[in-house]
């Protein structure tokens, strides 16, 4: 489509990187800014701004936050000896909306995927590992999606941890195979956490 302006093209260029948003969604949207008011669009432009430049990630569990150690991690009223693993940091919002897990997270920050590359290395996995040497962690649950990658990555933590005697659980699942973690409702990841089986149940050995 040829578009009567190089600023708009490039605006529609830029919008339509956004995961899920095409060329004709981009430049109704391109077009839909210029017809707001232009403090408005100074926000929009203001707020993403600031989000890439001071977003952290907590130096304990990688989640998202505005300190250098998360509101969950140094909320004193959580368990510190349960850690939930999870993917990403839309696991730890879904879980949290179930208001039912009074522990920790640990953020992988992806799954181990040989095919796109990804590897052991490449996600927080040592830092876990080195949070259970400490020896304060009594229960690591994992919570990963329920797909080959994800099975396999629980696979690879577990081996690296199994001689501490922690326990180790997985999310029941409720969860059905395949699903993605944050698109389970409430009641069902809430019940899935509760209804958790030792992860040894589901190992075929
Ligand atoms: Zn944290």
């Amino acid at each position: 489509m040829e578009l009567p302006s190089k600023l708009l093209e490039k605006a529609v260029s830029e919008i339509s990187q956004l995961p899920g948003i095409g060329k004709r969604t981009a430049l109704r949207l391109a077009l839909h800014l210029l017809k707001q008011p232009e403090d408005q669009t100074q926000m929009l432009s203001n707020a993403l701004t600031s989000l890439r430049e001071n977003v952290k990630y907590c130096k304990s569990c990688y989640n998202i936050s505005d300190n250098e150690i998360c509101e969950i991690c140094s909320n004193p009223n959580r368990d510190e000896s349960i850690i939930c693993v999870v993917e990403d940091v839309r696991d730890v919002m879904a879980i949290e909306s179930t208001g039912i897990f009074n522990g920790l997270y640990h953020v992988l920050g992806g799954k181990i995927n040989p095919i796109e590359g990804i590897g052991p290395s490449q996600l927080n996995i040592s830092t876990l590992v080195d949070k259970i040497n400490l020896g304060e962690v009594r229960e690591i649950i994992f919570a990963l999606s329920s797909t080959m990658e994800g099975d396999t990555t629980n696979f690879y933590i577990y081996k690296q941890i199994k001689d501490s005697k922690i326990k180790t659980s997985t999310i029941a699942r409720g969860i059905a195979v395949g699903d993605e973690l944050e698109y389970a409702d409430e009641v069902t990841l809430g019940r899935s956490l509760i209804n958790r089986i030792p992860y040894e149940n589901g190992l075929k050995i």
